[in-house]
């Protein structure tokens, strides 16, 4: 949302060099963050292996040009894209390098998906630990996001999960971290979004599964309170658990919505795993109802993306779930995980305008009052969001960590030409809410956030931690993206 003033990159590498290398303009591309909000042309390289990865690096050394990585192009803004300088899109990088079926341990390189993944290890009898909503996303960017699931109040974000990755610094040279090893590093490369060195391995631990299926339960709630008890009720019994919630309902109503909250099957329960852990038992199905081939339902949810079209759908999903009241039924885990890939393409019904997510996370004690602020708000200034998500969450370990012993709630805001401008204020209005309840900001979901107010919630210490070790692993600022020079424009 924010203009991005491109800074010359590698400033001190260029001033030792009387005539860079000029790339060549085959590589120019358009490169868009997700939300289709921003989009700027780039030199995009794909390598295949570490070595051509090397090149890429040396490359940009010659043409005095920055690098910025790029996995699934997953993150809503602009953490993925680096104007005007060189994209290295690492999805080509997508070897698996080992598989241990007995202890679920898995060492692949950065550019597999969470698709890939769950794919490979299911019939083993193990799950992804950590699985975002949408599977498309790869395991160097969830790394370097530090990304969350519905249970990330149970089992914390992805990095909890990584044993240790092989991380190749703007050098070229490859170090190895872990908890033990180079453990500052590792640490502040997790939720560093790229900025300290590319993950060219990871080393994971997946989690053991007896059965293909969830204990599923939906109901509905009347109101934010509603929300926030049932959560506390069942997190505890609970492996995951997400509410969706309608932002058009107010007064009493605020903060109405569903619940969703799911189970593993314990050893012994499912008469047929075998079966149910087949990929084919997974899949989401070609089409909708048997008929409408899901690469088009997008169209069909253009009209409902206005106010009235939510509204009525809202309304309609919120009635049904009132009247039928407690659902439990036993589904796939992929149809539980990832219902937003089920509409391919389902960002294109906000219209050529794009969207934008708003994720604030904030701790227990304040969530409620700060949510209600916000949810208010957005209604008085009359920019509610159409998809609005809330999760529980618990405090980790990583230099830049999001996470709060609390809760996050994720809104996407449809973007048109008349509310642009609008939207830009409105997030700095929620800006000020969230830190008066002592929240934090999420880099994968951000468009918006000015370094003003990520230093308000980070601390000096913490950044001046990060700025010391960039400065160790990356001393002459070769790794950068848009995200970084919005967010941290001293650097
Ligand atoms: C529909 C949808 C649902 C989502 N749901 C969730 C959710 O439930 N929970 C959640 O936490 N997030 C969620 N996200 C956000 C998404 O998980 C993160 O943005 C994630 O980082 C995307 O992974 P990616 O491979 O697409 O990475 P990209 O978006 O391409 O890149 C993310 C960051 O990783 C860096 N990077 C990429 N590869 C490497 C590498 N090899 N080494 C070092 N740095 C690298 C990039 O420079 C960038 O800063 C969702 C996004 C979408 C679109």
């Amino acid at each position: 949302m924010n203009q991005i003033k491109t800074k010359p990159p590698l400033a001190r590498a260029e001033a030792n060099r009387a005539t860079p290398t000029l790339l060549p303009t085959d590589h120019l591309e358009e490169v868009r963050a997700w939300g289709g909000v921003t989009s700027s042309l780039s030199y995009v390289y794909r390598p295949i292996t570490a070595e051509a990865l090397h090149e890429v690096l040396l490359l940009a050394r010659r043409s005095g040009r920055s690098v910025g990585l790029r996995g699934g192009g997953n993150s809503y803004g602009d953490a993925a894209m680096n104007t005007e300088n060189i994209v290295v899109d690492i999805r080509r990088m997508n070897r698996i390098l080992d598989w241990n079926p007995e202890t679920g341990r898995i060492r692949l390189e950065p550019g597999v998906t969470l698709a890939e993944l769950w794919q490979y290890v299911l019939e083993d009898g193990w799950w992804p630990p950590v699985a975002t909503g949408t599977s498309f996303t790869t395991m160097g960017g969830s790394a370097a996001m530090n990304v969350h699931g519905k249970n990330a109040y149970k089992a914390g974000p992805i990095g909890d999960h990584i044993i240790e990755f092989d991380l190749m610094l703007a050098s070229g040279e490859t170090i190895t971290c872990s908890r033990e090893a180079n453990s500052d590093v590792f640490h502040a490369a997790i939720g560093g979004f790229g900025m300290l060195g590319i993950f060219t391995s990871l080393t994971m631990q997946m989690k053991r599964i007896y059965s293909g299926l969830l204990d599923v339960e939906t109901c509905a709630r009347a109101n934010l309170d509603e929300m926030f008890t049932y959560f506390d009720e069942n997190t505890g019994r609970s492996d995951y658990v997400v509410g969706w919630i309608d932002s058009l309902a107010g007064g009493k109503a605020l903060g109405q919505g569903d619940v969703h909250r799911a189970n593993y099957l314990p050893p012994g329960e499912d008469p047929t795993p075998a079966q149910t852990l087949r990929l084919e038992n997974q899949h989401l199905g070609p089409n909708l109802f048997g008929v409408v081939p899901r690469s088009i339902i997008w169209v069909f949810m253009q009209p409902m993306m206005s106010d009235v079209g939510v509204r009525f759908v809202n309304f309609g999903k919120h009635m049904l779930g009132s009247v039928s009241g407690v659902k439990r039924y036993r589904q796939p885990h992929v149809q539980f995980h990832f219902l937003l890939d089920y509409v391919p393409e389902f960002k294109r019904a906000y219209g050529p305008g794009g969207l934008i997510q708003y994720q604030p996370f904030i701790p227990k004690e304040t969530a409620g009052d700060a949510f209600r602020d916000i949810l208010s708000l957005c209604q008085r200034r009359g920019l509610p969001n159409y998809l609005t998500v809330l999760k529980r969450h618990k405090p980790d370990d990583f230099l830049m960590t999001y996470a709060v012993d609390g809760f996050s709630l994720a809104m996407d805001f449809r973007v048109t030409s008349a509310n642009r401008q609008r939207l830009t204020w409105l997030t700095r209005e929620l800006d000020e809410i969230v830190l008066a309840a002592g929240g934090r900001f999420y880099f994968a979901k951000d468009s918006t956030l000015r370094p003003e107010v990520a230093r308000a919630y980070l601390g000096d210490e913490t950044i001046a931690r990060f700025h010391e070790l960039k400065h160790r692993c990356d001393p002459d600022g070769l790794l950068q993206t848009d995200l970084w020079r919005r967010v941290f424009p001293q650097s």
